[in-house]
């Protein structure tokens, strides 16, 4: 398929880093070097973070979101955070799925609907993650795994509700490793999703839905990968702790 040219998303990956000062920091760091952004641009932050992201990005082009978010409103569910009340604190942006949670916290294909389903449900935009081990690789079920996370994510999400969903293809191997894949490994994976999305729903919305990598995209890397006609953008984890250093990424996805 022939693709055009998206507007890219450009998404930081706080992880458990920055204190709320830190935070403050980080963005009047980021603010004047991403104001010209001609991308979307978001920082998801840890929860107790969001209150000084959403205070400090404020009158810029600079979008908050979070880590992850339970699929009940509310109830006795000690430590975990509802998508609702994630809404009134201003985020507009939930990472859903990402493979530090599926590896130490028991996230699991279902529970990912669930909460994505919940974020949705309360307006918020999502990037769901997606992504294969270096044994699941190695062993040529990649795309086998990467069908059956859509397919799983994807159960009971709406059409009307594409406009708010952004994949992220992050094969576990290279988060956090200083591994990236090769921008045709990504293009390609990111190519297998769009495909799934064809069959589970058509054409129309697969084209439409913008698709990021993730995994140790860098000021470096990013213009090899971002060049690639299936990636839409990026999920950055370590790269945006450093303000120049997503600037880059960020002024790469503009020009493309
Ligand atoms: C991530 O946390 O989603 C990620 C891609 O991390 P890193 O860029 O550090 O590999």
């Amino acid at each position: 398929m022939a693709r055009e040219k998206k507007r890219a998303i450009i998404a930081g990956n706080w992880k458990m880093n920055k204190t709320p000062s830190e935070t403050t920091a980080l963005i009047n760091e980021l603010k004047p070097l991403v104001e010209n952004a001609d991308c979307d641009v978001i920082v998801c932050v840890p929860f107790v973070s969001i209150s000084a992201a959403v205070e400090a990005v404020k009158g810029s082009n600079i979008k908050v979101g979070a880590q992850n978010c339970h699929w009940e409103q509310s109830g006795a569910f000690t430590g975990e955070i509802s998508a609702q009340m994630l809404c009134e604190t201003g985020v507009e942006y939930v990472i859903i799925g990402h493979s530090e949670r599926r590896q130490y916290f028991g996230e699991t294909n279902k529970t990912v609907n669930k909460r994505m389903r919940a974020a949705l449900a309360a307006d918020l935009n999502v990037i769901v993650c997606v992504g294969e081990t270096l044994e699941q690789r190695e062993s040529g079920v990649t795309e086998e795994i990467l069908s059956e996370q859509v397919k799983i994510a994807f159960c009971g999400i709406e059409p009307s509700d594409f406009d708010k969903i952004t994949v992220a293809y992050e094969p576990v191997w290279a988060i956090g490793t200083g591994k990236t894949a090769t921008s045709e490994q990504a293009n390609a994976a990111c190519a297998h999703i769009r495909d799934c999305i064809v069959e589970l729903y058509n054409l129309r919305l697969a084209n439409d839905i913008r698709i990021q990598y993730g995994g140790s995209m860098n000021a470096a890397n990013a213009q090899q990968l971002l060049d690639e006609p299936d990636i839409n953008g990026g999920l950055i984890g370590g790269a945006a702790l450093k303000a120049a250093d997503f600037a880059k990424i960020v002024e790469v996805a503009s020009a493309n």
